[in-house]
């Protein structure tokens, strides 16, 4: 896909810009507070999510003075082709009307903006991106089902049964705390739900490994060229019921010996009786993904630098598997990504992100001086949008 336009029309402190991209490293650059995340948020929403997840009314330019009684109304128009070779521009509207937004595909209504995404395919790296490699466990999981979810349709209802399982028999447990007679009659449902458990669980681990598998030897490639050979990246998923996975998950032929598996491991939990929540102490809803750098705890003893490139890497390589499954190209969205990045990590960013068309902020503007690739440089101030920065920043 190639983005070739926006217009924006008082979209946050942005009253009005009209930016023709070029197909390879779109640079919007300029001080703090300027606008340039917000350029990237209105490019997502019209990508069909934005990535702030932020409510439709803090979208909307604040009132200038305490007695404007009206806001105006923002309009997001994107002109973009699907595949670059057929040359067919279509055009997403998305506009908001008196608080309501809505969007159109060249003309037509759409029932929500989300219906693009997936047509309209982008990769974000943004700060909050870091808590991939720094936060909690979830996030990863969260990380690695929206990968299979955008692949594989099917992935999606396993993962909701099996959180609907872990939570009714949470509930039940709660029911037997309080009253242990309740045991008896719970037996039944505990029964039900811990199959259903069992078998969703399977499916969800699954479906990740199916991903983990081709992410991993993407990023693992990635992060050296990133780095030149000098570090070693190696990710591993970590499932607490089949254990340590660096690949897929060959040596099981049948998920009938899965479902033996996960029984056998569920039932180390049981020594002390029929307690629902021993079920729930294992399961997906554990699992993690694992970062080394070099043999070394990425997560625990990653320098900032290191733990930014394993983050970047695995949105990059996030990029590679929609690029290589779906045969489309994503567009990328970088958002301060070269901040404490050494002079060879922010090289490959800045000139070799070579077949994707970039989208990037930065403050300063000499990370793209004598770059070679086809760019295009905004300087952002208060809200607007100059397309002399490249002259003006001496970047040929
Ligand atoms: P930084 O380099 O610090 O990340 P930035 O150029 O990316 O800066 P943005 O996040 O784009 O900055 O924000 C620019 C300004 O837009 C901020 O000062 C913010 O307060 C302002 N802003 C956010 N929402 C609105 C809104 N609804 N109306 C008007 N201004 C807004
Ligand atoms: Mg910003």
């Amino acid at each position: 896909m190639i983005v070739r336009k926006i217009k924006v029309e008082n979209f946050r402190n942005i009253k009005h810009a009209e930016l023709d991209f070029c197909e390879g490293v779109n640079v919007f650059c300029g001080d703090n507070a300027q606008g340039k995340t917000n350029m990237l948020e209105a490019l997502s929403i019209c990508l069909g999510r934005g990535f702030r997840r932020a409510r439709t009314a803090s979208l909307v330019p604040f009132p200038e003075s305490d007695d404007e009684q009206t806001r105006p109304n923002t309009s997001l128009t994107l002109y973009y082709e699907a595949d670059a070779f057929s040359g067919k521009q279509n055009t997403v509207h998305y506009k908001i009307v008196n608080g309501r937004s809505s969007v159109e595909l060249n003309g037509i209504p759409l029932k929500a903006a989300s219906d693009l995404y997936g047509e309209l395919r982008y990769v974000i790296f943004a700060p909050e991106h870091l808590a991939l490699v720094k936060g909690a466990a979830e996030l990863r999981r969260y990380y690695i089902d929206n990968i299979a979810i955008l692949q594989h349709k099917a992935h999606k209802r396993a993962a909701a049964d099996y959180a609907a399982a872990v939570k009714q028999l949470a509930a039940l447990n709660n029911e037997i705390l309080a009253s242990p007679d309740t045991v008896k009659n719970t037996s039944d449902m505990i029964g039900i739900w811990s199959d259903i458990l069992i078998r969703q669980g399977i499916n969800l681990t699954y479906g990740r490994l199916k991903y983990f598998d081709l992410l991993r030897k993407a990023a693992v490639d990635l992060y050296s060229e990133l780095t030149r050979g000098n570090e070693e990246l190696n990710i591993i998923y970590h499932s607490n019921v089949f254990g340590n996975v660096e690949g897929s998950l060959p040596d099981f032929t049948s998920k009938n010996e899965l479902y033996g598996m996960y029984v056998e491991k569920l039932n180390k939990f049981q020594f002390y009786g029929q307690r629902s929540d021993f079920r729930i102490r294992v399961g997906a809803h554990k699992d993690d993904i694992l970062f080394s750098i070099n043999g070394i705890n990425g997560r625990e003893f990653g320098s900032q630098g290191q733990v930014k490139s394993i983050a970047l890497i695995m949105k990059l390589a996030e990029a590679e598997i929609i690029r290589s499954h779906n045969r489309e190209t994503p567009v990328i969205l970088l958002d301060e990504v070269l901040g404490e990045l050494d002079a060879m990590r922010r090289d490959y960013i800045v000139n070799r992100l070579g077949h994707s068309q970039v989208f990037i902020t930065a403050c300063d503007h000499r990370d793209f001086l004598g770059s070679s690739v086809d760019m295009r440089v905004w300087e952002v101030k208060d809200g607007e949008f100059y397309t002399s920065g490249r002259e003006r920043f001496g970047i040929l």
